[in-house]
């Protein structure tokens, strides 16, 4: 690998310096801390991404790069570091958090001059670590890498994976926070990202009122990843706001049209840049549930629930608004501009809809039908990927109940059957006023529909399998998930089985990685 060609090119930017105290956890005018990693003897590489290597300029691997991957032996070139940021946590201020598992070995730039931010994740203790170890398990690492994958075959913004290796420590872990710590396997992922910038990096340096870094913050993120902004003064942060809202909406669209559930989406876990990241107790969802939230930390209030991330993103859109006001100072447009997060966020909404329904345009009696289908879809618990898979398949002579009692989690009643004909019947109605053919409109929903998604349950064998030291599932799950809108293994194309309703960790999971 190219490890030669990382630099660090923020650091050269920032007030970072750390060296006199480097457990040091309030940091006015610090903005990074230069640390090393804590070095693993016996690492064990999982899995490798030689393609998306070779995208960002990292090219092959070799047996000598097992130590870059975990952190180990570093040349000169990599002077690694974590940053500060902040955040609201559950709806609360928390104060200065940071990056506590998570380092950055820098930035690499590939033959066409796109630049990539390379990350571990696991790879020891920060300044910002607080009480934690800096670690991470294997089975939040698997996940990670192999969702966050699967989410940018789906097309939806989000951070990468490069690879996933072994410690060869153990770490303790307390997964359910009942009084039960285990030993588990240790494990580093290097991630990738145009930029890991949070919302959380703003509202530090403004708590702080340190203006002058936060509008230096602001420039270097505009000049960097939003070269589309080309005016100055307070408009280039306005036009900055406004494409930071624009991004999150289209991003919790897709959120909305995969059927992800992020389970944690404090404003620290929130990027500048509308990506999916910090992958932790997240879940695809099977049967169609708004209320459905994967976090048992999020059980009581149900804050991050599937159906709330619109809402909850415009929350922290409002943090955001905030911790830019010095630099915007005009209240009116940052209320207006949030406002329109909402207009903008529904409109676009239906429109994804429409597609994955394969309608052709937004008619005046379709929030109507899809109000009815969102009652629908929960009273019968139908699985949300398979009833769109089993939709584009509908034909005049489908046998509607034995179709759909397939994908539904409940026996079906005569009462829910004859509900369910009823919404087909609309339905056909409804498709037959398009004004686009067919098959236009089933090519239509064939590409927002996916066929496979990286269920929480095949998360979980695949995570038991390579414990044990199988990588079979690891394997096939790699291959499905790179051709998300094709049915590769029909198996994986299923409902979740019964056996696997109250396992810990395929229908609900802790923060706790
Ligand atoms: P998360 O809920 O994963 O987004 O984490 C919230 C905050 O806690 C972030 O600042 C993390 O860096 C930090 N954190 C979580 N787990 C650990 C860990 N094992 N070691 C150090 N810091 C951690
Ligand atoms: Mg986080």
């Amino acid at each position: 690998m190219n490890i030669e060609r990382i630099s660090q090119p923020f650091t050269k930017k920032f007030p970072g310096d750390f060296s006199n105290n480097p457990m040091q956890r309030n940091t006015p005018k610090v903005v990074f801390a230069t640390i090393s990693p804590a070095g693993f003897d016996h690492p064990e590489l999982i899995a490798f991404n030689e393609a998306l290597s070779e995208e960002i300029g990292l090219g092959k691997y070799e047996e000598k790069d097992l130590n870059f991957l975990v952190g180990n032996d570093l040349p000169g070139n990599i002077q690694p570091y974590a940053t500060a940021y902040a955040g609201h946590q559950f709806g609360n201020w928390a104060g200065q958090l940071g990056d506590g598992r998570t380092i950055l070995a820098g930035e690499i730039t590939n033959e066409s001059g796109k630049k990539t931010e390379i990350q571990w994740k696991g790879a020891g203790a920060t300044p910002y670590s607080r009480h934690a170890d800096g670690r991470a398990v294997l089975r939040s690492s698997v996940r990670e890498y192999l969702m966050s994958e699967a989410m940018y075959h789906l097309r939806v913004p989000t951070t990468r994976a490069l690879s996933l290796a072994f410690t060869g420590e153990e770490v303790v872990r307390d997964m359910m926070y009942n009084g039960n710590p285990q030993l588990e396997k240790g494990a580093v992922v290097i991630r990738t990202a145009e930029s890991f910038l949070r919302f959380g990096h703003f509202e530090l340096l403004s708590a702080q009122r340190e203006y002058k870094t936060l509008q230096e913050l602001a420039d270097f993120t505009i000049e960097n990843y939003y070269p589309e902004i080309t005016s100055s003064g307070q408009q280039k942060y306005k036009d900055f706001f406004e494409n930071i809202c624009t991004r999150t909406a289209h991003l919790m669209i897709e959120w909305f049209r995969v059927g992800f559930v992020h389970g944690v989406m404090n404003t620290d876990n929130m990027s500048v840049l509308g990506l999916t990241i910090d992958y932790g107790p997240y879940s695809m969802m099977d049967e169609y549930d708004l209320n459905f939230t994967p976090n048992t930390t999020d059980l009581p209030g149900r804050r991050y629930a599937f159906g709330k991330q619109g809402q909850i993103a415009q929350w922290n859109l409002w943090q955001l608004a905030n911790a830019l006001h010095p630099l915007i100072k005009d209240e009116k447009f940052l209320e207006d501009t949030l406002n329109l997060f909402g207009t903008y966020f529904w409109e676009n909404h239906d429109k994804m809809l429409c597609q994955k329904f394969g309608f052709d345009q937004l008619q005046k009696d379709d929030e109507e039908f899809f109000t009815n289908w969102q009652a629908l879809m929960q009273e019968l618990q139908l699985d949300y990927t398979l009833f769109f898979n089993k939709l584009e398949k509908l034909s005049p002579d489908t046998d509607v109940a034995e179709c759909f009692k397939q994908v539904s989690y409940l026996p079906l009643d005569q009462e829910k059957l004859g509900k369910l004909q009823n919404f087909i019947t609309a339905y056909q109605k409804r498709i037959s006023l398009n004004l686009i053919s067919g098959e236009g409109s089933l090519r239509m929903m064939r590409k927002a529909n996916p066929k496979f998604i990286l269920r929480n349950y095949l998360l979980y064998e695949c995570i038991e399998e390579i414990s044990q030291g199988g990588t079979e599932m690891l394997n096939k799950l790699t291959k499905a998930l790179k051709n998300p809108y094709e049915e590769i293994y029909p198996e994986f194309s299923a409902k979740r089985p019964a056996s696997y309703d109250d396992i810990t960790g395929c229908s609900t999971l802790s923060c706790s990685s």
